[in-house]
């Protein structure tokens, strides 16, 4: 230990951060999320914190300590104050937003205010940065629910580590200053939290590539599972979540109605106003679609000019209604088109306790469909 001075690994972590936060942004190239950029610049901004505390230490003395060192802690909360940003991005609303943010104005602030006290500055400088670390390792649990749990149990181990270093540090300039009397000494404590701030933020950014491949895999799955036309589930998109509502209803024994719709005349409208008017109608079917389903709903497009509804929890009655409020609709969205009012024929199937697999209510409402047609188009036939 002799060997490696405090400094030494001070001067390392700077120096890996720095090659970090300079190959991140150049790795990762253009064109990626939100979260990512707020990560690399939560990575800079560390990097930042680190150099200006290294420099700090060349003005000892000075006012320029006093200077140099605060903007150092101003980098570090800002640091973290981005990495939360990118959590909240990568996982949705996390706690201890506005907390954090206080703790990030208050810890230069005090810290400036309190410069000719060393215990002081150093306890508070260390509390406060703990504080913000425990609130990023509080902001890694509770996800979505699609978020793998490997990366942020990573970085909460990480957050939480360096939190612990820091606090130790603090303790150390806060109630022993004797022992710890500038924050190049080689104390054990000092080492420790020196290493563990090193360590952790090389895991942090592989964490941090981690969620980012996340977030990539997760864009590219749910392209995979939606139209690009209409917004809504695609066929791939409505075998996974229909077989899902299907499963449920007949385990719960709960009513499950399903509707299939097929456009009339849909290549009229191809053949008379073009292709681009054609996609139009396809679109007003995907929001008319939307805005008149339930969340609990599934509405897709099964391709081509046919779409399929699975309505949870709704009786034949309920259903039949829904069918024709949903007409109603459609009639009144295809005004607005030059081509006039879009109609469509339908059929009906309810869920039988016989039916074994999605399939067979598929088949169905089909029929429904197929006799809608043959009996003159533009309405909804049952099935039994
Ligand atoms: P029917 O009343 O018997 O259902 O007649 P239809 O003309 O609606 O049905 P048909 O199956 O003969 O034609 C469907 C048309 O839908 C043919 C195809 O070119 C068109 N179509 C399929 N997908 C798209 C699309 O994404 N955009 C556009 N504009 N047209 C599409
Ligand atoms: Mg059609
Ligand atoms: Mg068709």
């Amino acid at each position: 230990m002799d060997q490696v001075s405090v400094f030494t690994v001070l001067l390392l972590t700077a120096l890996n951060l720095g090659t970090v936060s300079v190959a991140l942004p150049l790795i990762m190239g253009r064109g990626v999320s939100r979260a990512a950029r707020l990560a690399q610049a939560s990575l800079i901004a560390q990097t930042l914190g680190w150099v200006a505390i290294i420099a700090s230490g060349f003005w000892a003395g000075h006012w320029l300590d006093m200077a140099i060192s605060t903007v150092s802690m101003a980098c570090a909360g800002a640091s973290n104050y981005l990495m939360f940003l990118a959590l909240r991005a990568w996982l949705g609303r996390r706690v201890g937003e506005k907390l954090l943010i206080a703790l990030v104005i208050l810890m230069p602030l005090g810290y400036a205010l309190s410069f000719s006290n060393y215990s002081v500055r150093v306890g508070w400088a260390n509390f406060l940065l703990a504080a913000q670390l425990l609130l990023l390792a509080r902001a890694t649990i509770r996800h979505k629910v699609d978020s793998s749990r490997r990366w942020r149990w990573m970085l909460f181990l990480c957050y939480g580590a360096v939190a612990g270093a820091t606090i130790g540090r603090g303790i150390l300039g806060a109630f022993f200053p004797e022992s710890y009397p500038h924050f190049q000494s080689g104390h054990p404590v000092n080492m420790v939290a020196q290493i563990v701030a090193n360590v952790g933020q090389i895991l942090i950014t592989v964490a941090i590539l981690v969620a980012w491949r996340e977030e990539a895999e997760a864009k590219l799955r749910a392209q995979a599972f939606t139209d690009h036309l209409t917004g809504l589930p695609n066929r791939h998109g409505w075998d996974e979540r229909a077989r899902v509502l299907f499963d449920q209803a007949q385990r719960h024994d709960s009513p499950l109605a399903l509707i299939m719709l097929d456009l009339d005349h849909f290549k009229r409208i191809n053949d008379t106003h073009g292709h681009e008017a054609g996609d139009q109608v396809l679109r007003m079917v995907g929001r008319v679609l939307q805005s008149n389903r339930r969340s609990s709903d599934l509405a897709a497009r099964l391709g081509g000019e046919e779409f399929a509804l699975l309505l949870p929890q709704t009786d034949m009655t309920a259903a039949v209604l829904f069918e024709r409020r949903l007409r109603e609709a459609f009639l009144q969205a295809g005004q607005e088109f030059p081509q006039g009012a879009v109609n469509y024929s339908a059929g009906l199937a309810m869920l039988r306790p016989s039916d074994h697999s999605l399939t067979e209510l598929i088949i169905r409402a089909d029929n429904g469909l197929y006799q809608a047609k043959a009996l003159g188009r533009g309405r909804l036939e049952l099935t039994s």
